[in-house]
């Protein structure tokens, strides 16, 4: 064989070898891609090609702040972040990177709580929708773990649908308001329990990162009704109001001294476990209800 053609067969099956290296990285790179449920992890054809597959955008946020004396400062985006990863893969969606910061400032009074004003984080939440919108996204969900967060939300919904200039469905709610019945048939607390920092944010907790929760410190701090439309737990159906307070006085953010609202002291593993795959069940359900809408 002269020698040019040798050298020219080692090239082209060098350059074939190279080549077919080349496109299987590239489809495993695409495989990878598709199959994280994070859009963070994901490249931008990815995106482009989630887009195309009409995807749902899943927003979690939440806050940091006090979470009574047992569990972490970031156990409301926890949640809502493990739901919500949860509940896309279960539906072949997509969950945008988690906004750690809410609007709190009824737990200022306690050390390492970080509240955003009103506006800065309506504000904040209408441009990342906004700017999934743009690209193409034609929904969206804001999935919230935190009380304080739950009016804003709504106005964040409606501006991102209202400015976005393009077509977009926002749906915006917490993960309790789906799950009302779910929770309440299996939980162990009378009403008054679920709060904050309570029986149902403990138990999630306890499933998700034990390590993090000191149950040697849980205190029960449950309310007593003083009307009859006043809302006690987070778990009550409609008809009942929410009275803020602040400086005590037994209203809805009445924290009490540890900062808790409701009965932690009832917490399992095992019911966070139950709380959280019915909790992501009825997520899922309302990602497969926002698919199907034209
Ligand atoms: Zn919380």
């Amino acid at each position: 064989m002269p020698n040019f053609i040798y050298r020219f067969r080692i090239f082209y099956t060098n350059f074939v070898a190279v080549h077919a290296s080349k496109t299987l990285m590239m489809h495993a790179g695409q495989f990878c891609g598709m199959s994280t449920a994070l859009l963070s992890e994901m490249t931008w054809p990815d995106v482009k090609e989630a887009i195309e597959q009409k995807r749902v955008v899943i927003l979690p946020v939440g806050s940091t702040e006090q979470h009574g004396p047992q569990l972490p400062l970031d156990t409301d985006i926890v949640n809502s972040f493990e739901i919500a990863k949860a509940a896309a893969r279960k539906t072949s969606n997509l969950v945008a990177p988690p906004l750690y910061y809410g609007i709190t400032p009824h737990w200022m009074g306690f050390p390492g709580t970080m509240s955003i004003e009103y506006d800065t984080w309506i504000r904040f939440v209408t441009q990342i929708g906004n700017s999934l919108a743009k690209h193409g996204f034609e929904k969206l969900v804001i999935l919230n773990g935190h009380g304080g967060n739950s009016a804003a939300i709504q106005l964040a919904a409606q501006n991102i649908a209202e400015s976005s200039g393009v077509k977009c469905t926002v749906a915006a709610f917490s993960y309790w308001d789906v799950s009302h019945a779910q929770v309440n048939a299996v939980r162990r607390s009378a009403p008054g329990g679920m709060g904050h920092s309570c029986e149902l944010e403990t138990s999630l907790q306890l499933h998700l990162r034990d390590n993090l929760v000191k149950m040697d410190r849980a205190v029960k701090n449950v309310r007593t009704r003083q009307s009859e439309f006043e809302q006690l737990d987070m778990m009550e159906d409609g008809g009942h109001v929410l009275f803020y307070s602040v400086g005590g006085g037994g209203g809805a953010y009445d924290p009490g001294e540890w900062g808790t609202i409701g009965d932690p002291t009832v917490a399992t593993r095992e019911s966070g476990a139950t709380f959280f795959d019915v909790i992501v069940d009825q997520v899922a359900r309302v990602l497969e209800d926002l698919s199907r809408r034209r």
